[in-house]
């Protein structure tokens, strides 16, 4: 059975703004108990959430789904920012990994490895785009320093209103990836 509006706590759509992505959820309970899944349907248009169809299952399979997108997109979308800083930064990060920490959104670590938080799929673009470039900055700039946010700011897209969004862009994390 499809039940799409069965369970009010669970959404009937992921948008992922820092991708430009919508995805239709369909709820299918197959009487099995415990847990969910998340899986993208072949016409890749939409996604299947089967299982137990309960806030908690479902939510919960949704974060996983979220988590486990983010770690294919998220790399590929900041090593293409990456490219495009490289002739003003110098070098290029070692690699990107995504975890879902609670507040952090990014950090970069002194032999260039930057992690970076999953909820910035949730983001507007160019909001996500601000964290990658702030951790690409401190590939340069190990520091929170005045020539930190200099080069920062010369990176193409970055600027000091978005620097500020993101320190509330908590906001746009909905309300049912956060309550455990
Ligand atoms: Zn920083």
């Amino acid at each position: 059975m499809l039940t799409p509006s069965v369970v009010p706590a669970l959404p009937d759509r992921l948008t992922f703004p820092a991708l430009g992505e919508l995805w239709w959820l369909e709820y299918r309970d197959t009487g099995t108990r415990g847990s969910a899944q998340v899986r993208m349907r072949s016409d890749a248009a939409s996604l299947r959430v089967s299982g137990e169809i309960s806030e908690r299952a479902g939510r919960e399979a949704l974060r996983r789904f979220v988590l486990r997108y983010a770690r294919q997109v998220l790399p590929v979308l900041a090593q293409g920012i990456s490219d495009e800083c490289r002739p003003q930064l110098g070098r290029s990060a070692r690699d990107f990994a995504v975890m879902n920490a609670r507040r952090r959104w990014g950090s970069c670590s002194s032999d260039g490895r930057i992690r970076l938080n999953c909820k910035l799929l949730f983001f507007p673009k160019e909001q996500a785009r601000q964290v990658i470039l702030h951790e690409l900055a401190h590939l340069r700039e190990m520091n929170h320093s005045k020539r930190f946010y200099e080069l920062l700011f010369a990176l193409p897209g970055s600027n000091k209103d978005l620097e500020k969004a993101n320190r509330r862009a908590m906001v746009h994390v909905p309300e049912w990836f956060l309550s455990a």
